[in-house]
């Protein structure tokens, strides 16, 4: 990364400060960390340790010297695999060009103007459905087990591609002109990178960011679960487990719900504030499919018969986080757009944006993480108790958002000074109610 040399900083994208992340240090750490994770969670939990944790000495460190032999680092690449990778994601670009869509507004941005967005990863979602359902139909759910088999060579597809994408996005955003992130103009080439330094890139009307935050990502998340289902049902003699049934049907509804929401996107933090580097390019193209659908790949191979006692309890934990989390996001989109109809308490601040401080934010700083952690926790209490491993995605979740939770705050502390003193006083807890 020395070889660029970076401009000096102007008016509209000042130098910031590399402080998030624990800095430098922590930002090399994630960028190495985040796909080193995800190649673990298969060596972990797969069907020969039965998706339990096995003795440290089979893990493939010990057990093949993997670091110094070369063959085991040739058993993660796949050719097939990263030829049908690249086909997805130019499958998605095809949807988003051919599929017709509205095109929506974005929130101002900093130079003034606002952002068009088309609008259709809802239709590419039903056709990708459409598709897939036809091909399990006509042949059965054999037909539909390749990403199974396949899986680490796809793993390893998308975080090579995350890598590639990565590193152009940081050369091209260089370029004369180029809006930056707040927060990835640092002096380090390893912080930005991470972190993310032009904010918006684009090919010409086709937004980057929101593209590869919604499509690619999410829709191959629920393929892969669709597949892992596939593959139980071929083992258990043509049927699935009622926890298989609800892993998929609650994920497929979060995607549902994330794409038919599509234009929601637009005032989230990523989209907003963050910059496009490999923190959202290996998020959204390799963590989300391959670690989001842990549970539906250790029930694959591990078929877990939750009765008629649990079946209804998990179902009814996710209802009640689908409520609080849908509620509170569309609550607070609404009003962003201008939207009242409940006639929410709000207060205006010096900087002129307004603040909810009744209705679902007048009750907790962050009322939407807390629906998410519970559609979480609902998803991997579907996998039962036979292994920890299922329970990852809740653990890392419950951090990713107390770190984001941090993040937004020091950002809104940043944007609204005083007021925010004044606001966090009167709604004083931030994700859990009466706890934190
Ligand atoms: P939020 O949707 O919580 O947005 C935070 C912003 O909302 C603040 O910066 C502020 O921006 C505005 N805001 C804060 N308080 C108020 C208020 N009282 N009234 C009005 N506006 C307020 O954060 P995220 O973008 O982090 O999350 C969006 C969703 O995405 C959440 O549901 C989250 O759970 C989910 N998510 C899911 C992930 C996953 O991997 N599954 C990962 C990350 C997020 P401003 O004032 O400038 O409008």
């Amino acid at each position: 990364m020395g070889i660029l040399s970076t401009p000096p900083a102007s008016d509209l994208n000042p130098r910031s400060a590399a402080s998030e992340f624990f800095g430098v240090v922590g930002t090399c750490a994630c960028t190495t960390l985040v796909p080193s994770v995800i190649y673990a969670l298969y060596f972990v939990c797969n069907e020969h340790s039965g998706g339990c944790p096995p003795p440290l000495t089979v893990l493939p460190i010990y057990a093949h010297n993997a670091l110094t032999d070369p063959s085991w680092w040739r058993s993660l690449w796949d050719t097939q695999a990263f030829l049908v990778y690249l086909a997805w994601l130019a499958y998605n670009i095809l949807a988003w060009w051919i599929l017709p869509g509205d095109w929506v507004e974005g929130t101002q941005i900093r130079n003034g103007t606002k952002k068009r967005y088309k609008i259709n990863a809802f239709s590419t979602l039903l056709l990708t459905l459409g598709i897939v359902t036809g091909t399990i139909v006509r042949g059965g759910p054999e037909s539909f087990t390749w990403i199974y088999e396949h899986w680490i060579g796809l793993v390893t597809a998308s975080v090579i591609y995350s890598f590639l994408q990565a590193i152009v996005l940081y050369v091209v955003s260089f370029r004369e002109g180029s809006l930056l992130a707040l927060g990835g103009n640092s002096e380090s080439h390893i912080y930005n990178f991470w972190i993310g330094r032009e904010l918006n890139p684009s090919i010409c009307s086709f937004d980057l960011k929101s593209f590869f935050e919604l499509r690619p990502g999410l829709i191959g998340w629920v393929l892969v679960d669709i597949s892992m289902a596939c593959e139980q049902a071929v083992r258990n003699g043509g049927t699935i487990t009622d926890s298989m049934a609800l892993v998929v049907l609650f994920q497929t509804a979060y995607v549902f719900d994330a794409l038919y929401n599509e234009p929601a996107i637009f005032t989230t933090m990523d989209i907003v504030t963050d910059g496009f580097g490999f923190m959202l390019t290996v998020g959204d193209l390799a963590w989300v499919p391959f670690t989001y659908s842990l549970q539906a790949r250790f029930l694959a191979f591990n078929p877990v018969n939750l009765g008629p006692i649990w079946t209804p309890l998990i179902f009814t934990l996710q209802a009640i986080g689908y409520w609080i989390f849908r509620a509170s996001n569309s609550e607070k989109d609404g009003f962003r757009m201008g939207r009242n109809p409940k006639n929410l308490t709000f207060m205006t601040t010096e900087r002129g944006s307004k603040l909810l401080i009744s209705g679902w934010w007048g009750w907790l700083q962050h009322p939407n993480y807390l629906g998410d952690l519970i559609m979480t926790f609902s998803w991997c209490a579907a996998t039962g108790l036979k292994s920890p491993i299922p329970y990852f995605q809740i653990t890392y979740f419950l951090i990713l958002l107390l770190h984001r939770q941090a993040r937004d705050e020091e950002d809104c502390r940043k944007k609204y000074g005083r007021d925010w003193t004044i606001y966090t006083n009167l709604v004083p807890y931030r994700i859990f109610p009466y706890v934190y």
